[in-house]
């Protein structure tokens, strides 16, 4: 099944868990099914496999703890809830993971974390180490600090934001619906469950956006797990769509559950060097000797050693151009230090870049974060 190679094969799981499923009755986090939950992904954990979370449930329980329950919230006390709510949540989780010996960091989002550059840069690294460090990230948007016009507003894009972020292979939905239906199966006999969707046409658009669009509480429906299973989908991670309330959600979906799963259309590395090559603009270039413009031809980071020429005036995090000494495009990149900075330490040994900046962020380029030039044969005029 789909679903279960998806989850079983996946080296980085992202799984997306609503308000509907963190809180309880009573407003307060359900440490029932947090406790089943933390030993569903234990277990995942235990095989090797990198977790994430994206939790919601900030603003359910901040409003209860603030006595805010008799009407709809204003802006300001919604992010007031949440900053009150936020330490609960994250309490419950430590809670629920402690017995099987892991520990949860939280991280807090904005939209600009996961689309401004440099703090995408920022925020991946720090995700990675995180995980690299066998922690369990929960991450949640920063509710309390972000303003209307730049929030996400919604876990589900969030949550496939992130898996683009740091190269996931599955997205996880636990949703309060099994999938993905060709109409509303609550009031249409004829709805048909679709196990695997291989494109999301317009067509099944559609189906979400008419009938199903309400499906879901919270304040993702169907509507908002399709976009999220958009970004997924081109930042090569499969989605997985499937009820989350009952006690062990991950270990049903393994046994088989009913899921519906969109699969990607290419690799997540292959997606995140097409972006790289493709849709930035370049913001300025570096030279490189032959010896860096072949060790980059074998895959390798380009180190500051390489670097002879240094053109434009870009920051850390930005794209730029990597070009041979006949001025030949080679890559495109993002590089790791401001133009000046860049500047400073063209041709200095990896070991000199902390004297000569006070600082050191490692290569020039990394070489995950390296497009080779064959990449986008269009790009280059050539
Ligand atoms: N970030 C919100 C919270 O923690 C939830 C957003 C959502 O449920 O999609 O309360």
């Amino acid at each position: 099944m789909a679903s279960v190679s998806r989850l079983q094969d996946a080296r980085r799981l992202v799984i997306k868990v609503g308000s509907a499923l963190v809180v309880g009755e009573a407003g307060a986090a359900d440490r029932a099914w947090l406790a089943a939950f933390a030993a569903d992904a234990a277990h995942l954990r235990g095989r090797g496999q990198q977790v994430l979370v994206v939790s919601s449930g900030a603003v359910a329980i901040g409003r209860r703890r603030l006595g805010l329950t008799r009407r709809a919230l204003t802006l300001a006390e919604k992010q007031a809830a949440a900053a009150a709510g936020q330490s609960a949540l994250m309490r419950a989780w430590e809670e629920a993971f402690e017995p099987h010996g892991l520990r949860v960091a939280q991280v807090l989002l904005t939209r600009d974390d996961t689309e401004v550059r440099r703090r995408w840069l920022n925020a991946r690294a720090t995700v990675d180490t995180l995980l690299s460090l066998g922690v369990i990230p929960v991450v949640n948007e920063n509710d309390t600090v972000v303003t209307e016009e730049i929030r996400y507003g919604d876990n589900d894009r969030l949550a496939a934001r992130v898996a683009q972020m740091i190269g996931a292979d599955a997205l996880v939905l636990l949703s309060d619906v099994d999938g993905l239906y060709t109409a509303d199966p609550r009031n249409d006999p004829t709805a048909r469950h679709l196990p695997r969707i291989s494109r999301l046409t317009r067509e099944i658009e559609a189906m979400a956006g008419g009938a199903n669009a309400g499906a879901g509480v919270g304040t993702g429906g169907m509507t908002t797990k399709l976009a999220a299973a958009r970004i997924a989908q081109s930042a090569g991670c499969a989605t997985i769509i499937t009820l989350g309330r009952r006690p062990s959600p991950l270990a049903a979906l393994e046994a088989g559950a009913r899921a519906t799963v969109i699969e990607p259309s290419v690799t997540p590395a292959a997606a995140y060097k097409a972006w790289i090559a493709g849709s930035l603009a370049p913001a300025g270039a570096l030279t490189v000797d032959a010896g860096a413009a072949t060790a980059l031809k074998r895959g390798k980071s380009l180190l500051a050693a390489g670097v002879c020429g240094v053109e434009g005036r870009f920051d850390k995090g930005d794209a730029v151009l990597v070009r041979d000494e006949a001025g030949h495009e080679i890559a495109r990149g993002l590089v790791r230090y401001e133009a000046a900075d860049a500047e400073r330490i063209c041709g200095l040994r990896s070991d000199a870049i902390e004297g000569a900046l006070g600082y050191t962020s490692g290569p020039m380029i990394h070489a995950d974060d390296l497009a080779p030039a064959a990449a986008h044969p269009e790009e280059t005029g050539a």
